[in-house]
């Protein structure tokens, strides 16, 4: 068997969501929100699903989907999409992220990697025949270093893999953050591929800047977008690839042979969701805010060290400076089977010597959920400490 696949162990969001629900433990394990999304787009899917077709949409999407996405990102990012030539509709982030690798990567290229890295840019990389090269940031920060890139960057680099906002540091790079990387990127000759499915989630009147934007990177990057994330239907797995039409047109080609295609009425039902007006996706900006802010502050109160979190569905806490001496797979294992909580160890997130004292918790919870996890949690801590 294949030696990459044959060696990886399963997914953590999977163990984790496994053992929750084997357990019937409380989940803030897996990122994904307890409600279901809007109603008006799970009755368009169902509609056209009805009265639509359900034959193969086009290889790269449906057009209509397409051009939503191109003014989606005209409308909230300033940038400008040719939909016909520059935007992909993807079965998920994760399969554009594959797409992106596998388009881009020669086999013994390097590729740049930011730790902490969501868990599946390592291994297809690897199977892409590429040779990772790490570039690590630090809490509470998280901010990239003009020397971390320097020593990652060489002349074999091919690509670097950012995600921002971070999953699973809840960190968001800022427009010096960009151009550093994108110096580096021009200097170089390699193409970003930018994960942005977080895009939306940003707290505190932030704003997300896309790496598109950066200063030379619009012909050497490719964005990555997740309607999944952006409407919290994490089920749906519709992704977005945007770069020029010469990317694009080798990306495809990928694609086409990963998937090919993605369901038809979920895809019409994005176009309508690309539609909403920027007040919907305030709206529940300031609910994950006000979510994050209440479990921020019960954790808190129960004596919990939590970092600071500035996007995405998730918070960190520092399980040492929380008095528990225990790695967080430890941690985390412990906690779903003797407090009936699943978490997500930051381990996951690491090539070799990951940090192993932090733990994701996710927020994108009701409020009676997120207060029955901190009494689980400050029972796990009594446990452990
Ligand atoms: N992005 C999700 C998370 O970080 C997991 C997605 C998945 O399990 N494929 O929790």
């Amino acid at each position: 068997m294949n030696r990459i696949y044959a060696s990886l162990p399963d997914t953590i969001f999977d163990v984790m969501s496994g053992l929750a629900r084997e357990l019937g433990a409380i989940n803030l394990g897996q990122g994904f929100p307890e409600d279901d999304g809007p109603l008006d787009l799970r009755e368009a899917a169902a509609r056209a699903l009805i009265e639509c077709s359900n034959q193969y949409p086009p290889m790269r999407g449906l057009p209509e989907t397409r051009e939503a996405v191109a003014a989606h990102y005209n409308t909230h990012q300033n940038l400008d999409l040719d939909w016909l030539t520059e935007v992909t509709v993807t079965s998920g982030a994760t399969e554009a992220i594959a797409a992106a690798l596998f388009g881009v990567i020669n086999p013994g290229d390097e590729v740049v990697l930011i730790e902490p890295a969501y868990d599946a840019y390592a291994p297809l990389v690897a199977r892409a025949g590429g040779i990772v090269r790490y570039v690590r940031l630090e809490p509470p920060d998280w901010r990239v270093t003009e020397d971390a890139l320097k020593a990652a960057f060489s002349d074999k680099t091919r690509a670097v893999v950012l995600n921002t906002p971070n999953n699973p540091a809840g960190a968001l790079m800022n427009e010096h953050d960009l151009e550093l990387i994108a110096k580096y990127c021009v200097a170089h000759d390699a193409i970003a591929i930018s994960d942005e499915v977080w895009e939306h989630v940003v707290f505190d009147g932030d704003r997300h800047i896309s790496m598109l934007a950066a200063p030379g990177m619009r012909a050497r990057t490719i964005k990555i977008g997740s309607a999944g994330k952006m409407f919290q239907m994490t089920g749906w797995k519709i992704g977005f690839l945007c770069a020029t039409p010469e990317l694009s047109s080798v990306l495809v080609k990928a694609h086409q042979f990963l998937t090919y295609a993605t369901p038809p009425n979920l895809q019409r039902a994005v176009a309508v969701g690309l539609q909403k007006p920027l007040s919907f996706f305030l709206e529940s900006r300031t609910a994950l805010q006000r979510a994050r802010d209440r479990l921020t502050a019960a954790l808190t109160h129960e004596g919990f060290v939590v970092l600071p979190s500035k996007g995405t569905y998730f918070l960190n806490i520092d399980l040492a400076a929380s008095g528990i001496d225990l790695s967080d797979r430890e941690f985390a294992l412990r906690a779903v089977k003797e407090a009936s909580v699943a978490t997500i160890p930051l381990s996951a997130f690491y090539g070799s010597a990951p940090k192993t004292q932090l733990a994701r918790l996710c927020f994108a919870k009701r409020d009676e959920t997120l207060d029955r996890g901190v009494e689980a949690l400050a029972k796990a801590r009594r446990l452990m400490a």
